[in-house]
């Protein structure tokens, strides 16, 4: 089901057009009200009259998140506050949060494409939606949760949290669907191991998991575990919320809303746009907001555009799952580390549950790269019970992992539930090395 086909499978033709008056618009908007910009264009001795088609985008300038920082809190907010209906904030671990302010027309066009995503994933008005991101500050629980209503399905507003609770109202109510962080997801499926709840004792049949990266082998361990169909949905504060964009059934990368959202992919470095098809960082041009617009904002995303038809009738360009950040890439004796590596090694090892944690330090000016590993309960019982063994796969879980990073690390096997678990976005490096 398509929830808004007008928009979604708009001709390519139609949709520049219409992205090309909509990004004219929108900077004549922030040229007018917010000083930032207005500064930054006369610098560059542009006027809103040398913005006339979506092609003309390359010659604005990009925005970024310290930029959104310079101006906190409300230094970038173009709509005068009494239009301004609901303030987030995004985390902010270095420094002041980023708060972004929503006009009633905004709220109205994120809980649209909150519809598009969900009604993508087969979500419906007869479906019973949990939605446990965080509800408040962050996007995540909020964002959800107008999307769950827009479509009309019942909305449990489960939260983060109480995850005991949670799991045995799945099964007592019959929940059919649940928005969370892919991590939150697996450590919904231990809780339920632990309460003795079985995957047919419940009805979860569709999952929206985003707000953090996850990878194909993940996303079948969730399957797996709690009997539902995992759809990936994307999106970033700064630039709305959940939703930004979101997988169809082809699952073949994330559909972006277009029409709201435009998407660049530049090289990080020279800042140069690259072809479709080249990853590198994804850009974003909020071409409808009212509350905070941003030009050309730096995700710090890497990712790819892929261009072309899908076979599900969307015509709105796709972009590939997201392959690191570039603030989280770790440079380890000058080769770069992604987390998201280290994972893919952890799934393909039966013996291990999907925890890990990266530990980086320098000693005597070398850096040093540690990961830990939890063990699985059946694993750790059973099989695992002489020293010998350990050490063998040790050696094995170091080996694969030299092959993938390209870097030797030690490896550390914990036992069961000993790595920290979060509820929200999961925390996978813990940096000593204090370079900044
Ligand atoms: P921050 O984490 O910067 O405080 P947000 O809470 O708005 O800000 O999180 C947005 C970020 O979360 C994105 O820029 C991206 O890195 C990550 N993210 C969100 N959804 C996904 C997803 N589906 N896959 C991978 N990463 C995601
Ligand atoms: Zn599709």
């Amino acid at each position: 089901m398509i929830w808004n086909p007008t928009k979604e499978c708009m001709s390519r033709e139609q949709m520049r057009e219409l992205q090309g008056k909509r990004l004219h618009k929108i900077v004549e908007y922030v040229y007018h009200n917010v000083p930032f910009y207005r500064n930054k264009l006369q610098e560059m001795d542009l006027s809103p009259a040398d913005i006339r088609t979506i092609d003309d985008i390359v010659k604005l300038p990009f925005t970024t998140k310290k930029d959104l920082r310079d101006n906190y809190p409300f230094g970038l907010q173009a709509a005068p506050q009494s239009e301004i209906i609901r303030i987030h904030a995004s985390s902010g671990t270095t420094g002041n949060p980023t708060i972004v302010g929503y006009t009633r027309k905004d709220i109205s066009i994120w809980s649209e494409c909150m519809a598009r995503s969900l009604t993508s994933f087969g979500v419906t008005r007869n479906d019973i939606f949990s939605v446990s991101y965080g509800y408040g500050l962050f996007t995540g629980g909020l964002g959800a949760h107008n999307g769950v209503e827009t479509i009309g399905a019942s909305v449990v507003p489960a939260s983060t949290g109480n995850t005991e609770k949670h799991a045995r109202l799945i099964r007592d109510l019959g929940i059919t669907g649940i928005a969370c962080t892919p991590s939150y997801a697996l450590y919904l499926a231990e809780t339920m191991d632990k309460l003795g709840i079985s995957k047919d004792q419940i009805k979860l049949r569709v999952g929206a998991f985003g707000a953090e990266p996850w990878t194909e082998n993940m996303r079948t361990e969730i399957q797996n575990r709690l009997g539902l169909k995992g759809f990936n949905i994307y999106g970033l504060s700064e630039i709305m919320g959940p939703s930004v964009s979101y997988e169809c059934e082809e699952q073949n990368g994330s559909h972006i809303n277009e029409d709201h959202f435009f998407p660049e992919i530049i090289d990080p470095v020279t800042l140069e746009p690259l072809e479709p098809g080249q990853t590198g960082e994804l850009v974003f041009t909020t071409l409808t907001k009212e509350g905070m617009p941003v030009i050309r904002y730096r995700t710090r995303d890497l990712c790819s555009l892929i261009p072309g038809e899908c076979p599900c009738g969307r015509t709105n360009v796709r972009m590939s799952a997201i392959q690191g950040r570039t603030d989280d890439m770790l440079i380890i004796r000058g080769i770069n580390v992604f987390p998201s590596q280290v994972e893919s090694v952890v799934l393909t090892m039966e013996e291990f549950a999907p925890v890990y944690m990266l530990i980086v330090d320098r000693v005597n000016n070398l850096d040093t790269l540690m990961v830990q590993v939890e063990l699985r309960p059946d694993y750790f019982n059973a099989t695992l019970d002489t020293p010998a063994a350990i050490s063998e796969l040790e050696k094995r879980f170091a080996d694969k992992l030299r092959s993938v990073l390209s870097i030797s690390a030690k490896v550390q096997i914990k036992a069961p539930g000993t790595i920290e678990r979060s509820e929200g976005k999961s925390k996978h490096v813990i940096d000593k090395r204090q370079l900044f």
